[in-house]
């Protein structure tokens, strides 16, 4: 396995990949676990050659927020992938990716700002930037998403499609610990019985999609104003259980990601965002998302 550390190096590699090879492409910040891994196998399955970057990557975090504490394990990160078989990884610094006072970012005039876009101003611009740099970088046939982080991976798609840019998205489905608490690197933050108390949300989040489908059965659709009440329903539960503070909860229509007017199953995805609060004396809040499409 190629430990790739600047551009320089990354264009070599990239140089003396015969042409006819599926290169595939999974972008990371690492401190791995198996979210990433299951993106790693996808992308081993279906090309010839894969490629993984780990970046942690400064445009995308906003002041405040856990830039310097993101948890960082190189070594480990390297012992997993070369198990895997992974052929190069890129492991850029920051001055190899950015040049100061650079000006240019990449946005998404309206959903760059919305849902996760509200609490973190600079987070989709960080994203999509930094994944068309990395795009131009590793010039990949294809590229691997987790839908464990559905509002990016719309929003890559959405790049890829308005720039002309000639990369197949992929994605993975969202991979769990055995509770059903998504498996996240922030999840490092939480201690195992604070892990075990955050999977709440996902189930109350379950259990909407699971009565929304249900209704949905019987009368083919849910009305907006029964939607709405559902929501608020499933807000307040979680809201109301200790330790839980809601930043949003909304139901999606998947091919626009604009609010669903009403509910029918196939079409939809809930998102939700939540901080938890820890034990500790600092109430340290971690910001956990999830989501379902139904
Ligand atoms: P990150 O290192 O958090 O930037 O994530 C790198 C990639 O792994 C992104 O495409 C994420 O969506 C994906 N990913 C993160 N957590 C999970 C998970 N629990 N299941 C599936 N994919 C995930």
């Amino acid at each position: 396995m190629k430990i790739l550390r600047s551009k320089k190096s990354l264009k070599g590699f990239r140089s003396l990949v015969d042409p006819s090879k599926k290169v595939a492409f999974v972008p990371t910040m690492g401190y791995l676990h198996e979210g990433h891994l299951s993106l790693v196998r996808k992308a081993k399955r279906q090309s010839d050659l894969v490629i993984v970057s780990i970046f942690v990557n400064p445009l995308q975090f906003s002041p405040g927020e856990d830039l310097e504490k993101y948890p960082r394990d190189e070594k480990n990160d390297l012992k997993i992938l070369s198990k895997l078989d992974v052929d190069a990884v890129f492991i850029p610094e920051q001055k190899e990716m950015y040049f100061e006072k650079s000006q240019i970012i990449v946005t998404h005039k309206t959903l760059s700002k919305k849902y996760c876009g509200a609490s973190r101003p600079n987070f989709f611009d960080g994203i999509l930037t930094v994944v068309l740099k990395l795009l131009h970088m590793v010039n990949p046939h294809a590229i691997y998403f987790g839908k464990k982080d559905y509002q990016q991976l719309f929003l890559i798609r959405e790049m890829v499609r308005a720039l002309d840019m000639e990369v197949a998205v992929h994605s993975a489905p969202t991979v769990r610990d055995k509770n059903g608490l998504a498996l996240s690197s922030r999840n490092a933050y939480l201690s195992d019985r604070e892990k075990e108390q955050a999977v709440f949300a996902y189930r109350q989040l379950a259990a909407l999609a699971l009565e929304l489908k249900n209704l949905a059965k019987k009368n083919k659709e849910v009305g907006g104003s029964q939607l709405k009440s559902l929501l608020f329903k499933t807000q307040k539960k979680i809201d109301d259980y200790p330790h839980f503070r809601i930043d949003y909860l909304v139901c999606l229509d998947r091919k626009t990601l604009d609010d669903a007017k009403s509910f029918r199953s196939g079409k939809a995805v809930l998102l939700l965002a939540v901080y938890f609060s820890c034990e500790d004396k600092e109430k340290r809040e971690v910001r956990l998302i999830d989501n379902i499409e139904i």
